[in-house]
């Protein structure tokens, strides 16, 4: 049986572009009897085509008549439009699906945060429950998750130090956009001396500087240059946490989430770092083992995380040929290297177990798309038994 109605929202936006994509891919589709497509600045007009359908013309994504007819709704429209409608709905008595990308109730206690290849039997337990809300984790958050879900899964990790390098495109469309701009603007303000290979390279660099810092800069939506540098603060502050910012924040009580350990958390902690990378997030690793194993088996455990993760030998070719985003952007791939001890960290604790690593994934695939359409692939099975 398919799922009857199933609305969209957020479909023309970085994350939902990309689950669109996907879903088409797979097919996902085919599992749906009515998809329909929502938008909160362009009612009336058409909705995309998907292979031979044509669904109806957009809705209004604010009509709770409308979103009320729908047996699930899939939103990557952010959190505001979550707040603004969710709770209206629910009050309601609307009692669909409600899949959604954005943070917001990601840690509200009847939602479960879906990363199927790590916590399916928690999402099952949800459904069996009757919880309605599946919520995607943080990008970086389920990274690092598919990343190291073998150590995850075998509780070997005591604890853990991350730093991350961000992509641009996890601010969004118009984020992405600009930073291209800002790029062009600094490109364009010295292609004549670029184009002069013996020109001064200290000139150069003075005049790529002064584009970066000058206020032609387009920098309305990043509010900062990012080309040719990097930002480190992503997202807000959060409130008496003594310097944390909010993406760092989640590092830890996402993760616990997910892995069902509320009650007794793996200790995590985030320096989250925005770069001018497109797409992908990058992750450096310090962990604390439980136990002070060997590399190969180390490497061994992290290959059987899951079907995507893969181990890059710890060498230089390796590592600059496919553990960057270049490399790994736009594909399902979760790839982890740079894995060695740290051994003179040893010398602070005799019990050994210090290890650091570098992963990199694609945060518009495992870290937001990919979860949403194989949660409705998850309801369509449910719904089927
Ligand atoms: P986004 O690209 O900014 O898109 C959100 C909405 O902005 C679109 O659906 C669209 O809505 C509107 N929009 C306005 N101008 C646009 C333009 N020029 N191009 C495309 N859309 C435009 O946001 P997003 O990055 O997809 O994020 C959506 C949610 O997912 C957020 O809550 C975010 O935190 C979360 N998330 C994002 C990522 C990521 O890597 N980006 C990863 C995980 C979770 P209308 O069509 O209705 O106008």
């Amino acid at each position: 049986m398919k799922l009857r109605r199933v609305g969209f929202i957020g479909w023309r936006g970085m994350v939902g572009a990309v689950l669109l994509q996907r879903m088409l891919a797979e097919d996902d589709f085919s599992i749906i009897e009515q998809p329909l497509f929502f938008t909160t600045s362009q009612v009336g007009q058409p909705a995309p085509r998907l292979g031979c359908r044509q669904p109806p013309a957009l809705l209004d994504a604010n009509d709770l008549n409308a979103l009320g007819e729908m047996e699930a709704i899939v939103t990557c429209q952010g959190g505001d439009y979550t707040a603004a409608v969710h709770a209206r709905l629910r009050s309601r008595g609307w009692n669909g699906y409600w899949i959604d990308a954005a943070s917001k109730l990601r840690l509200a206690s009847d939602a479960v945060i879906i990363l199927d290849p790590v916590n399916r039997s928690l999402i099952e337990q949800g459904l069996a429950d009757g919880k309605k809300d599946f919520i995607g984790g943080n990008c970086t958050v389920s990274l690092m998750m598919m990343a190291l879900a073998g150590l995850f899964n075998a509780d070997l990790i005591d604890w853990l130090s991350v730093t991350t390098y961000q992509a641009i495109s996890g601010g969004g469309a118009r984020q992405m956009r600009e930073l291209l701009a800002q790029m062009g603007h600094v490109h364009q303000a010295v292609s004549e001396m670029l184009a002069e290979p013996t020109y001064s390279i200290l000139d150069l660099d003075k005049s790529a500087t002064a584009a970066l810092r000058s206020a032609q800069l387009p920098n309305a939506e990043i509010g900062f240059p990012l080309a040719g540098s990097l930002l480190p603060w992503v997202d807000r502050e959060v409130a008496h946490a003594h310097g944390l910012s909010r993406e760092e924040w989640k590092g830890a009580v996402e993760a616990n989430k997910i892995l069902g350990r509320e009650a007794a958390p793996i200790p995590i902690e985030s320096l989250c770092v925005r770069i001018d990378a497109l797409r992908c997030h990058s992750q450096a690793f310090t962990i604390k083992l439980k136990q002070d194993l060997p590399t190969d088996e180390i490497c061994a455990i992290l290959a059987q995380g899951n079907d995507w993760v893969s181990v890059v030998a710890n060498d230089r070719q390796q590592s600059l040929s496919r553990l960057t985003p270049a490399a790994v952007s736009g594909s399902l791939n979760i790839v982890v290297g740079r894995l060695r001890k740290l051994n003179s960290l040893t010398k602070f604790s005799a019990e050994g177990g210090y290890i650091s690593a570098f992963t990199v994934g694609d945060q518009l695939l495992w870290g937001a798309a990919e979860p949403l359409r194989r949660m409705l692939r998850i309801l369509h099975q449910h719904d089927c038994n």
